[in-house]
């Protein structure tokens, strides 16, 4: 195993190996129930190479101490190597370091937008937009905003094949419009959405836009200051990194004009009985002790998606994704949701005669990890008018005997069921 961070490759450099590469992931390595592990659920939370592990290990066996507070040099290490995460993967999403508040992951980040953004601008005949495809945590604060404010929350529907309706989505941003969130990569479908446009065209017409990032930048080179939205949510566990990581982008101008989400320590200059100054953004939303080994570790996670190359990490999955498919497509009543034309390794599916939860927990015992369910997305599984799929999603670390094995088990449980 190999536990220095790799070297750097270029993006137009040759492939990594992929064999090799996976042999950074020690999980995988593991037997489920007496047979060797095939873990499908990656759009659920994604597994850590040894990179990482090491540098959270590290962090509590070296240097543990809190950041932004201490003199000593232990606090001094800690901080230094937190702030150097923030800039690591500020560049890596091609945004400013002064823009990027670190928190716990999308639902905060998405939240942050609607407590501090939303809630105090929005009012009665105000609508939020937002689109049939969505995660929960990208429809459940708009609606807590739409209820205390008075605003209303609209669909854009999709197709479907499981894109969004784009024409629809531009007759549906009137002008009572204020806020436009939507989803990169769908967490379902798999569907890549054009954020790029969707966003100028919200921008002609002054509506604020929301990226959902989560299933995106683990999956593609993202730049986020390319797709000119407003605001740009991501979490850390999907990309390599520690649960309890993610990060929201914003705009300097919104993050100025944003009143803090959270009191506490860290965000604030002065404190007194009279009156609170607090401290410039983005230091302004980070209240209390962060997770500081998290971070530390979501750093070098995005050190590692950078050896292996984005490009690279895109082309490998697009290989997976298709051999997968094509194996699917040959069984006998099975039907995939979501078969747009750009779409991320993750694809939902429904065996006929066969309930989705009953599939998994047999493919369970087959040592196959897929997820089955509503996906956190119940509004997107009302439109294909089922109560539940399998959710199978892939990673530049699975293999093509994998899927042969992931077959060979769909087909026995099948039987079993049938
Ligand atoms: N949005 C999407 C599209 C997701 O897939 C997820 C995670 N399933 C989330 C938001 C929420 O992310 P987290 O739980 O890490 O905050």
């Amino acid at each position: 195993m190999n536990l220095s961070t790799p070297r750097p490759q270029a993006d137009t450099g040759a492939a990594p190996d992929w064999d090799r590469v996976r042999q950074d992931f020690p999980l995988l390595m593991r037997e489920v129930h007496g047979k060797p592990l095939v873990y499908f659920d990656n759009a659920n939370t994604g597994q850590k190479p040894v990179q990482v592990i090491g540098a959270v290990d590290e962090f509590y066996r070296r240097y543990n101490a809190n950041v932004s507070r201490a003199v000593h040099a232990l606090g001094t290490e800690a901080t230094d190597a937190y702030e150097g995460a923030r800039t690591k993967l500020a560049r890596f999403l091609n945004v400013r370091a002064s823009e990027l508040v670190l928190c716990s992951g999308t639902t905060f980040a998405l939240n942050l937008v609607a407590y501090s953004w939303a809630l105090p601008r929005l009012k009665a005949g105000d609508v939020i937009l937002v689109s049939r495809m969505e995660h929960h945590a990208n429809i459940v604060p708009w609606q807590l905003v739409a209820e205390r404010t008075g605003a209303s929350v609209r669909v854009a529907e999709i197709s479907p094949d499981g894109s969004l309706d784009l024409d629809a989505l531009r007759r549906a941003m009137t002008a009572e419009v204020k806020l436009l969130a939507v989803a990169h990569v769908s967490n379902v479908l798999g569907t890549v959405n054009p954020v790029r446009e969707i966003c100028r065209e919200a921008r002609k017409r002054g509506i604020i836009t929301v990226v959902d990032g989560s299933q995106a930048v683990p999956h593609r080179k993202v730049d986020v200051a390319a797709i000119g939205c407003d605001f740009y949510a991501i979490t850390g566990h999907k990309m390599c990194g520690p649960t309890g990581t993610g990060a929201l982008w914003a705009r300097r101008e919104h993050l100025d004009a944003m009143p803090p989400f959270l009191g506490g320590g860290e965000m604030i200059k002065e404190v007194s009985f009279e009156g609170t100054v607090f401290n410039e953004a983005p230091h302004k939303f980070e209240a209390g002790t962060p997770n500081i080994a998290g971070f530390i570790g979501l750093g070098v996670a995005v050190d590692y998606l950078e050896s292996l190359g984005l490009a690279h990490v895109e082309a490998r999955e697009a290989e997976l994704l298709a051999h997968f498919t094509e194996e699917l497509q040959k069984i006998d009543g099975l039907r995939i949701f979501g078969t747009a034309p750009d779409k991320a390794a993750v694809v939902s599916f429904l065996v006929e005669g066969a309930h989705a939860h009953d599939l998994a927990t047999l493919l369970d015992l087959e040592g196959v990890a897929i997820r089955s369910g509503q996906h956190c997305a119940h509004p997107l599984l009302q439109y294909y008018g089922v109560a539940a799929t399998c959710r199978a999603s892939l990673a530049f670390y699975n293999t093509h005997e994998e899927i042969e094995r992931f077959i060979v088990a769909l087909n026995k449980v099948r039987k079993l069921l049938g």
